[in-house]
């Protein structure tokens, strides 16, 4: 079986489980096995919709996420299916539980993956490294873990028949005990799924101007994105940081407005399909990987696109 985690919000599968699900299919025809999925949940989960797309459904109930409960639902649940390989989006959680799931099993592990296939009984991918200035081509063989890049696979469809629910019952886990969580309030679309991303940085001066930002990035109906040199400033929280260290970005449309363009900033947007870079310094690094750049100040520059942009 080739076992595929669904990630969640509580109400929706995410776009990436989506992604996932297409990769499990593919290595599923290729291996000639059957594809299940396993729902974590700590609370409420999508488990209808995902039915939806797998021939059977894992679901376990786990409370407050931690890497080590996450891990023992999806080794239950590969316990379960019998599996050649487990796929799951590749997220800053999978980071922290896929691991230990390959170490558990012992298996291969291709992370953060673009491409995968079967060449002669053994799986292939490929992924960035070195700030994605490199492509890698990597094998090992079944029983495989992987995760797959976001934004880089097609989105898969519902089979048209829902598959057979099966509760898991997880065993007490020795975990560390989650005392309080506070939630972030999300406002509008998520980065890492936004087609527009309008990402400020240190040269818009300071937490005040991000009004603006947040102006166009909802007029364009995108995401606000930040360098880090603006989330250790405290002006915007971490959760927006686009960047080697933060978050990585493909959307169709990226404006870069008082950002310098430096390598771990790029390794986190320098794949997205228009990148726009509007800096006061006709040097400065992001020129060299925008395909349209104004020089000028944000200060300027910025009313004057969002004014362009409402008399569309
Ligand atoms: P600056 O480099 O200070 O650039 C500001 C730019 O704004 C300049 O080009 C300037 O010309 C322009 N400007 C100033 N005023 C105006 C104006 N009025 N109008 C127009 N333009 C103006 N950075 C990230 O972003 N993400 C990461 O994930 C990340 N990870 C890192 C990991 C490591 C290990 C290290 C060492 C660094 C990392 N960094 C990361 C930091 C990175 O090296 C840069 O310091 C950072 O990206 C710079 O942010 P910035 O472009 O906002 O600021």
């Amino acid at each position: 079986m080739i076992l595929v985690v669904l990630d969640h919000d509580g109400n929706k599968l995410r776009k990436a489980s989506l992604e996932a699900l297409t990769r499990a299919r593919k290595l599923s025809e290729a291996l000639g096995e059957g594809v299940a999925g396993v729902l974590l949940a700590e609370g409420q989960a999508p488990v209808e919709e995902a039915r939806g797309y797998v021939e059977t459904l894992y679901v376990a109930e786990l409370g407050p996420y931690t890497a080590e409960k996450w891990a023992a639902g999806i080794l239950e649940a590969a316990k379960k299916a019998g599996v050649k390989a487990i796929v799951a989006p590749s997220s800053r959680q999978s980071r922290t539980y896929m691991g230990r799931v390959a170490y558990a099993l012992r298996a291969g592990l291709l992370e953060d993956t673009l491409e995968s296939w079967v060449e002669g009984g053994e799986v292939y991918a490929t992924r960035y490294a070195y700030l994605n200035r490199v492509t890698q081509k990597v094998k090992t063989a079944p029983p495989v873990v992987l995760t797959v890049k976001p934004n880089t696979t097609p989105l898969a469809e519902p089979l048209g028949q829902a598959g057979q629910v099966v509760a898991l019952p997880i065993p007490p886990v020795p975990t560390v005990e989650v005392l309080e969580r506070v939630q972030e309030e999300k406002k509008g679309v998520s980065l890492t799924e936004a087609d527009v991303v309008v990402t400020g940085g240190r040269g818009m001066g300071g937490p005040e101007a991000f009004k603006q930002v947040e102006e166009l990035a909802a007029l364009l109906g995108g995401a606000v994105g930040a360098t880090r040199a603006v989330v250790d400033a405290g002006w915007r929280p971490y959760s927006e940081q686009v960047g080697q260290t933060g978050k990585t970005v493909q959307p169709s449309l990226y404006i870069a407005l008082g950002v310098s363009g430096a390598v771990q900033h790029l390794a986190g947007m320098n794949k997205s399909k228009y990148i726009v870079a509007v800096n006061k310094d006709p040097e400065a690094p992001i020129f060299k990987h925008a395909d349209y750049g104004i020089v000028g100040d944000v200060h300027q520059v910025l009313p004057a696109l969002i004014e362009a942009v409402k008399k569309l």
